[in-house]
């Protein structure tokens, strides 16, 4: 099926057709990894996460996906510090070596997003690479080399910046959100990884090495220039090295078109001479419960926060996939209450489809459904089209009813959507899980939550609670089973 996405560099639909026949190759903005990331981090991963699966149910493609790791930049420089309050005691005790500190620093919140992500069913093997920034230091500084040789770089005071003046004598800058020139300040330098539109000047590329840092050597024209990649240039250099230039998708949250996105494309073209990519799909942003999510109103959540809570990542990812990606997000634990209802009712109605049909059953057309439900995906992976019709064929659909052909039918489609959704059970009830009491299962659940905020002692003790009733516990990499002794 055909594939229309709202592409931000045009404003506008276009179909889809990736450069390299069947084969679609996509970059995500990937974590930075200086603290446990957010739910309003999350919702970017898991739309890129929908874009990539409805690209392959969908569209037909194999995907090239890359997300990459940013363990190199000025927040995860500032946590791994000597004094850092977001030090743990887990990471072990800090060194007189500031790369060894940003590694076990960084390691430590990679690990507890790879849990987290696979909390939500993005999943490993569907990533291409999940590239850490500081193992392509070299591909940086080439990077940077042939954007001085260029004439858009200079030297100045150890830094190594971008020459956005000489830059937009030759290209636009501005291509994904338009930059009044009046904001513009001519040789003007910005060291921050992040800022304003209003802060619009020359950035920086390579940072000079300061006391305390993590730093690699650099020779640029015969120049000693050790120090450390700005964040706009990790990205760059890491498309280019493992999907090559230029590539189909870029994605990230929305908040990263300006500056982050803005200057990729300038240096890639700056310094490879090479547009880097096509179409620019970016998501928006999530509140709480109407409000932006901030730490001083007290909804500011990271997905351990809300397991805490007792929710289950599987009803998030539901309840998130709802909204279409295109729209500000709002989270409320109400939302994810009804996600979990409604999709506790598919996960019967496929349990259902698995019980002998009566004889006179009735026969419904599948084809139809599908047809309608993967028609909305494809249109700019508007889930919310998508879920609107596929809840009205439930609901017109008692399972119990139904012919053994139309059945078989609606579970093959039924696991076709879940390729995408992947909330659901598609196997028939196991009889051993349906004689384990709720109660049981929740303690289990109440267990892995346990684990997963590393309170091992009082997993333990449920454990062996569970024990004592009669049934075991079996750990496996995502998740467990739970079965009678
Ligand atoms: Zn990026």
């Amino acid at each position: 099926m055909r594939i229309e996405l709202f592409n931000t560099l045009s404003h506008q639909l276009e179909p889809f057709e990736p450069l390299q026949p069947k084969l679609v190759r996509m970059y995500t903005c990937g974590p930075t990894v200086y603290d446990y990331a957010h739910i309003g981090n999350m919702r970017a991963f898991l739309c890129a996460d929908l874009l990539q699966r409805v690209l392959r149910v969908v569209g037909g493609y194999q995907v090239r996906w890359v997300m990459n790791i940013t363990d190199i930049d000025d927040k995860t420089i500032r946590g791994s510090a000597p004094g850092s309050p977001l030090w743990r005691p887990e990471m072990g005790e800090q060194t007189d070596d500031p790369l060894e500190n940003l590694r076990r620093y960084t390691r430590f919140y990679e690990q507890a997003f790879l849990e987290d992500i696979a909390r939500l069913h993005i999943r490993r093997e569907d990533l291409f690479a999940l590239p850490r920034a500081t193992e392509y230091i070299e591909p940086m500084q080439e990077l940077v080399r042939r954007i001085v040789a260029r004439g858009f770089g200079y030297v100045a005071a150890g830094s190594v910046y971008f020459d956005l003046s000489a830059w937009r004598q030759v290209a636009r800058y501005g291509r994904l959100l338009p930059i009044d020139p009046a904001h513009i300040k001519p040789g003007a330098r910005v060291d921050a990884d992040q800022y304003e539109r209003e802060e619009v000047s020359d950035f920086v590329l390579w940072k000079g090495r300061k006391p305390g840092e993590p730093f690699w050597d650099f020779e640029l024209n015969g120049q000693q220039l050790p120090g450390r990649p700005g964040w706009h240039l990790e990205c760059s250099a890491m498309e280019y090295t493992l999907l090559g230039l230029p590539f189909d998708i870029h994605t990230g949250g929305i908040d990263l078109r300006f500056p982050h996105h803005e200057d990729e494309i300038a240096q890639s073209m700056a310094g490879y001479g090479i547009d880097p990519t096509r179409f620019w799909v970016h998501n928006e942003f999530l509140e709480v419960e109407g409000q932006k999510m901030s730490k001083s109103l007290g909804n500011f959540f990271t997905l351990r926060d809300l397991i805490a809570r007792g929710l289950d990542p599987l009803d998030i990812r539901f309840a998130l996939l709802q909204a279409h990606y295109r729209l500000p997000f709002n989270f409320t634990f109400a939302g994810v209450e009804a996600a979990r209802r409604a999709r506790q009712r598919v996960q019967e109605y496929i349990y259902q489809l698995h019980e002998p049909a009566p004889p006179d059953g009735l026969s419904v057309e599948v084809a139809a459904v599908r047809a309608e439900v993967f028609g909305h995906l494809a249109q700019d992976l508007h889930t919310p089209k998508a879920f609107a019709a596929f809840f009205r064929f439930l609901n017109a659909t008692p399972a119990a009813e139904l012919d053994a052909e139309s059945r078989r039918q609606l579970l093959h489609f039924l696991s076709e959507f879940n390729l995408i959704v992947d909330v659901w059970e598609i196997a028939p009830r196991t009889p051993r899980q349906q004689d384990i009491p709720a109660e049981i299962r929740e303690l289990a659940e109440k267990r892995w939550q346990l684990r997963l905020q590393r309170r091992y002692a009082e997993a333990d003790a449920l454990r062996e609670r569970i024990q004592r009733a009669g049934y075991v516990i079996k750990d496996l990499r995502d998740g467990y089973i739970l079965e009678p002794l």
